[in-house]
């Protein structure tokens, strides 16, 4: 007896996944969630999902954030949760100065919205 196995690698998009603004290109855009999954097979059918890796990345720039499997289960799909976890992320590569000029650049560009309005 003989045992067949492998490994399959599956990607997907959630186009859909949240909306808010992001700090490296200035806008409020969607971000996507990309999911890698790879399986292990046993005769050519997906039996154990062995790895598991999750991004966000902004739909306009790019800007591509790493979302661990646990801290993907504690934001616990919360949209508030994830906008934060966006936001903290995008900051967490900035020091003061530049998070002030963001926030500043933020503001100043919600209010023109509302001018405009
Ligand atoms: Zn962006």
């Amino acid at each position: 007896m003989f045992i067949i196995f492998g490994w399959e690698k599956e990607e997907y998009d959630k186009i859909n996944f949240t909306q808010c603004y992001c700090y490296n290109c200035s806008e409020v855009k969607r971000w996507v969630l990309h999911t890698e999954v790879e399986w292990v097979s046993f005769f050519a059918i997906k039996t154990v999902p062995f790895l598991i890796k999750r991004n966000v990345y902004c739909e306009r720039c790019g800007d591509s954030i790493n979302i661990a499997n646990l801290k993907y289960m504690s934001l616990n799909k919360s949209p508030a949760l994830i906008i934060d976890y966006i936001e903290c992320t995008q900051f967490a590569k900035k020091n003061d100065t530049q998070k002030s000029y963001l926030i500043e650049k933020r503001q100043q560009s919600e209010q023109n919205m509302n001018d405009r309005l």
